[in-house]
């Protein structure tokens, strides 16, 4: 049996905290990790604009409410839960993704956890393990699955190495350049195409 392993922001939901900067007009929160490379600083950059901000993480949950899904991403869901096991591998956190989740009608989700106190302020954030995806596939494998995987940035690599095929999904110029091994699609039929292609199985699209 096979697992499709899916990056989550920028493959079925937009980055959320992009959408959250433009919601509310906080600028400081549209850096990633290309401007700040060091994750657990740009992740204290935030909570600390949160914090002057006074947002906690109802009134954050309140705006990614009102954001959607990729369009096509429910679809794309679907096609693959029909012929592999789904299982997302994201780097966000479980209080960010649940607006999506419901959308996405629950999958799988393996990511990271905020601690929020009881007035529902975000006072630290809990990464489950380092390298997580890379690590979700390595176990997936002790467990006799074939892992095929997607995303669209950097800190997908290791997983897409790690798996039997890694497939780019609407990747940045640069990620294109450095990761040259791996296929990319450019859109949810193409990325069909390419799972079909990177199955051992007869996958009709
Ligand atoms: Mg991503």
């Amino acid at each position: 049996m096979e697992i499709a392993c899916l990056d989550l922001e920028g493959v079925l939901i937009p980055e959320v905290w992009i959408k959250f900067s433009e919601k509310t007009g906080i600028d400081e929160l549209r850096a990633t990790t290309r401007d700040i490379p060091v994750y657990d600083e740009l992740m204290r950059m935030r909570l600390s604009v949160l914090e002057k901000h006074k947002l906690g993480l109802k009134e954050i949950q309140e705006v990614i409410s009102e954001l959607t899904p990729m369009e096509g991403a429910l679809e794309m869901v679907d096609w693959l839960n029909q012929r592999f096991q789904v299982v997302i591998l994201s780097d966000t956190f479980y209080e960010f993704a649940e607006p999506f989740m419901r959308q996405l009608g629950w999958p799988t989700l393996f990511c990271h956890k905020l601690k929020v106190s009881e007035d529902g302020k975000i006072e630290d954030y809990i990464l489950r393990q380092k390298d997580p995806k890379r690590e979700s596939v390595k176990a997936f494998h002790s467990l006799k699955y074939r892992c095929i995987a997607t995303g669209d940035s950097y800190n997908d690599t290791t997983m897409l190495s790690e798996a039997e095929a890694g497939i780019l999904f609407c990747p940045p110029q640069n990620v294109i350049d450095e990761f040259p091994q791996f296929p990319v699609a450019n859109n949810y039929d193409e990325l069909k195409a390419e799972f079909a292609k990177a199955s051992i199985r007869d996958i009709k699209i």
